[in-house]
């Protein structure tokens, strides 16, 4: 099997490559929060859960080690959760690791084949994926991508935010809900906001989109107008949903680097409003 072309070996050892390392959704950095070279020496002695090599979006090589819960840092280094350091890390650097973070969930969850429970083996031709072992049925099984959509409704200059039962006291959020089956993204914005609210939404455009790897949603965050309806919450999904006006916003945020907290500084600016707003 190993000898199969795009084939790799379940644990390679580290290769020269740029390396990243998880510990559950901890990733590896400097006292700085930044991602430094790993020490070779410390590398050399650990014994991975898993190693994935792959691309950068740049072609370069660069390889994702997962180690056991119990693994302490090198001197200097510290694990942290990932969500941490999203606001923090430069574009590129969180842009991969959000791809090895997902990788390593995928390649976690799909050791067997779906299909007819076979092992698989990683593969990495023509893309990084699982192939089942079994000859007679050889199915491919690729990282999967759930996309969520999020979604910010304005009423001239309000904007409708909620929050879940589990969120921090205080923090408000655009609502939010994945992609059905057989559904479009817009589908799912309609449907999410009548089914969380209660409204009726008209206009919608798209925004823009992020990875949230935690496991693995590809954000699509949308800006609709409202239409119709008064706000009835759906119980066990929305604590509280309201418009809130924009010289009146929530006083906590969602961080920095989430969408929604993108939806909320493009509204506060085109309405003339400092982001963060003051106070
Ligand atoms: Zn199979």
């Amino acid at each position: 099997m190993l000898n199969a072309p795009g084939v790799l070996p379940e644990h390679p050892v580290p290769s020269e490559a740029c390396t990243l390392v998880f510990r559950g959704h901890q990733l590896l950095v400097d006292a700085g929060g930044t991602l430094a070279a790993t020490p070779r020496p410390w590398l050399a002695g650990l014994r991975p859960l898993r190693t994935l090599d792959f691309s950068g979006p740049d072609g370069r090589p660069w390889a994702v080690i997962e180690v056991e819960r119990e693994h302490e840092p090198p001197p200097g280094h510290e694990f942290r959760h990932l969500k941490s350091l999203l606001d923090t890390l430069p574009v590129g650097t969180r842009s991969l690791a959000a791809r090895a973070l997902e990788l390593l969930e995928f390649d976690r969850s799909h050791r067997f084949c779906g299909q007819c429970g076979a092992p698989t083996a990683l593969a990495t031709r023509p893309a990084l994926m699982r192939r089942c072992t079994n000859p007679d049925c050889g199915r491919e099984h690729y990282p999967r991508v759930s996309p969520v959509v999020i979604v910010a409704v304005e009423r001239g200059n309000e904007i409708l935010l909620g929050r879940s039962p589990h969120f921090p006291p205080g923090l408000y959020s655009a609502l939010a809900g994945f992609v059905d089956a057989g559904e479009s993204a817009e589908q799912a914005v309609h449907r999410e906001i009548h089914e969380e609210t209660g409204l009726r939404i008209g206009k919608l455009r798209y925004f823009a989109s992020q990875p949230w790897p935690f496991p693995h949603a590809l954000m699509l965050g949308y800006q609709a107008e409202y239409e119709a309806g008064e706000i009835v919450c759906a119980p066990d999904e929305i604590e509280d949903a309201r418009f809130f006006h924009v010289d009146t916003l929530p006083a906590v945020f969602p961080t920095r680097y989430a969408m929604a907290n993108l939806l909320l500084r493009d509204f506060c600016l085109r309405h003339g409003r400092p982001w963060p707003p003051a106070g």
